[in-house]
């Protein structure tokens, strides 16, 4: 992000020719019930397929009908996760949601189990408007923060973050974060697992967990694997396992080094959360 950060300001640093962008929004699965303390916990959005490919494709068969459905030529570009694109503030300009406190777009219906993408398009056309932010005065989601990564409200230091620890570096895991990140060994959704607007979705019947679409329903093994399972993976059992899943991100090395810190938060249950920084501190002593 760093290095793309100038790309960043604009989305016509990327696409010169932008005059907007269309957004739009997929809900991935989520199995928000307990779990054993020595089963691996993976984010819901790793839990089926790759989602890269499958939003990738969906957003260039959009941008071929594009030129049909406006009437002229249109020169178009997607995006999903992947390019140094905003793509959160699109999505809130759009009027997707909101960023809610905990920093991620916030459906007022859909929740915020969201893949988020989008096509850049060199022609105007009329815009949605922003939806109201209605976090009001919850703070769950900073106060159910293992690590204290949400600084204050809408601020959120990711190197604090389990997600990034799990996901994004091949650094050790910091000591403090291992304490408590317990069996999260790919990602962490804990600030989205206690917002009350996540319980607002529409109700599809026994069994649903949030989508009906066959490529975010859970591989099998990614919701039975144990933490000594992991932490002894084979690379076999990794490719048959993690194969065109999201976790490859974090390929059998980052999950075996998952695995083994997640074991050792477990033996030292008894250390006390960390402190935060003071900023943190603060916010936490002061925010209603
Ligand atoms: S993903 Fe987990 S560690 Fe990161 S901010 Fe949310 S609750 Fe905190
Ligand atoms: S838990 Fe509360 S404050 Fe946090 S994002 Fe959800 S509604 Fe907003």
């Amino acid at each position: 992000m760093e290095r793309t950060a100038a790309t960043r300001r604009s989305l016509r640093e990327w696409a010169p020719w932008a005059e907007c962008v269309i957004m739009v929004a997929a809900r991935y699965c989520v199995i928000e019930q307990e779990q054993p303390s020595d089963r691996a916990r993976f984010a819901g959005y790793a839990l089926g397929l790759d989602y890269h490919d499958w939003f990738r494709k969906r957003l260039i068969r959009l941008g071929r009908l594009l030129s049909n459905i406006l009437g002229r030529t249109v020169q178009w570009k997607p995006f999903c996760d992947t390019s140094p694109v905003l793509e959160r503030s699109y999505a809130a300009h759009a009027g997707i949601g909101w960023i809610g406190r905990n920093t991620m777009i916030i459906h007022p219906v859909l929740g915020s189990y969201l893949l988020i993408g989008g096509i850049a398009i060199d022609v105007g056309i009329e815009t949605d408007s922003p939806v109201k932010d209605a976090c009001g005065t919850c703070r769950r989601c900073i106060d159910a923060c293992p690590t204290m990564a949400i600084l204050h409200p809408y601020k959120l230091d990711a190197r604090r973050c389990i997600s990034y620890h799990t996901i994004e570096t091949p650094d050790p895991i910091p000591e403090e974060v291992a304490a408590v990140m317990e069996n999260r060994v790919f990602g962490c959704d804990i600030c989205q697992e206690v917002c009350p607007m996540n319980r607002m979705q529409p109700a599809h019947g026994p069994g649903y967990r949030g989508t009906i679409e066959p490529a975010f329903q859970p591989h099998g093994e990614r919701r039975t694997m144990t933490m000594e399972e992991l932490a002894a993976l084979t690379p076999e059992r990794y490719r048959a396992i993690f194969r065109r899943s999201a976790m490859e991100r974090a390929g059998r090395e980052g999950l075996t080094r998952n695995a083994q810190a997640a074991r050792d938060s477990q033996a030292n249950r008894t250390m006390a959360r960390p402190n935060g920084p003071p900023e943190a501190e603060a916010a936490r002593r002061t925010d209603p």
